[in-house]
């Protein structure tokens, strides 16, 4: 007999009653980029639709605008006024992320806060760690991490996201958040993060190009993959509670062979170039941009994602809510 899997697609009704994965408004986080200042909201000339918005009013509005949409949660970055050897500015109590936090946590205590941990925007020569002798060295770029993570903790965020793939920080992060009393702050591991050429706009709206080299020491190949199930693991043994995985659409297998390997939950980072790419080739006319947005994001849950952070989130939130 005839094997006949059409059956199941002649109807809308049918179609959608059997359909395997969805987009919800619950699964997006949307990035936002403080920047240390007063009455700025500045579109970021690379990531249409995104701003560059002062711990004030101008993010009262903006997270207002996002509490009605549906969202959750936001990962924050922050941008200093001033640089750094050490990147000070990401630890200091009054910094763009620490005054972002607490004025989120008392004005909108329902919104979920992740705060992301690195150097890169706060350094004078934009790299992740402390440099010395030319090169960035992982030991002791170890306790600024964990004093900004815990700096930022202090201020109200409700996770830590490590993006800058030293070895060794999570546990270093875990056990400071840890002795200070926050055991139950979850950290979120930038795990299998590569050395990505879909970074580009992000590096504009950070303003964090390195001024010499580049990331390769320290983030992964993309060539590899088995690398980014030891670093996963790895991070797992450190005490991260989630396990990310940056850029998504080029690396969906990645993003499967990590969820089939481990049993926390799997987000997956849609970079700036993805959504650059999306919506410029939208605006040229190239594609249906909604749709190809749809279909990408979909494509990233299906391969095992449960967690997607997006620059599209705010937009596709409140379409997703309207309908
Ligand atoms: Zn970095």
């Amino acid at each position: 007999m005839l094997k006949r899997p059409r059956r199941l697609r002649y109807q809308q009704n049918l179609r959608e009653l059997v359909q395997e994965t969805r987009i919800n408004p619950e699964d997006l986080i949307y990035p936002i980029f403080i920047k240390e200042g007063r009455e700025i909201k500045q579109e970021i000339p690379s990531l249409p639709g995104c701003y560059h918005l002062s711990p004030d009013d101008c993010l009262r509005e903006e997270v207002a605008r996002i509490r009605e949409s549906g969202l959750k949660g936001v990962l924050i970055f922050g941008i200093p006024a001033e640089r750094d050897a050490t990147g000070s500015r990401a630890r200091e109590s009054d910094g763009p992320v620490q005054q972002a936090c607490r004025l989120l946590q008392s004005e909108f205590p329902e919104l979920y806060i992740i705060t992301d941990v690195c150097l890169c925007g706060y350094t004078s020569h934009g790299h992740c760690g402390i440099v010395e002798d030319g090169r960035i060295k992982n030991d002791s770029t170890l306790p600024y991490l964990a004093e900004t993570a815990l700096s930022q903790v202090e201020s109200g965020a409700d996770m830590v996201a490590p993006s800058d793939m030293m070895d060794g920080r999570i546990r270093a992060i875990r056990e400071k958040l840890d002795q200070s009393g926050y055991t139950h702050i979850p950290v979120m591991s930038y795990a299998a993060k590569y050395a990505s050429a879909f970074y580009g706009p992000f590096r504009e709206a950070c303003e964090s190009s390195p001024d010499f080299g580049d990331r390769s020491s320290h983030q992964m190949n993309p060539a590899n993959a088995r690398e980014a199930l030891r670093e996963a693991k790895l991070d797992l043994e450190e005490g991260a509670d989630i396990i990310m995985i940056k850029p998504a659409l080029a690396y969906l297998d990645i993003i499967y062979r990590i969820r089939q390997q481990v049993d926390v939950p799997v987000a997956a980072y849609s970079v700036s170039g993805e959504y650059s790419l999306i919506k410029n080739g939208g605006q040229a006319g190239l594609v249906d941009s909604r749709e190809v947005l749809l279909e990408t994001l979909t494509a990233i849950k299906r391969a095992g994602a449960d967690l997607i952070i997006t620059y599209h989130a705010l937009d596709l939130a409140r379409e997703l809510n309207k309908s």
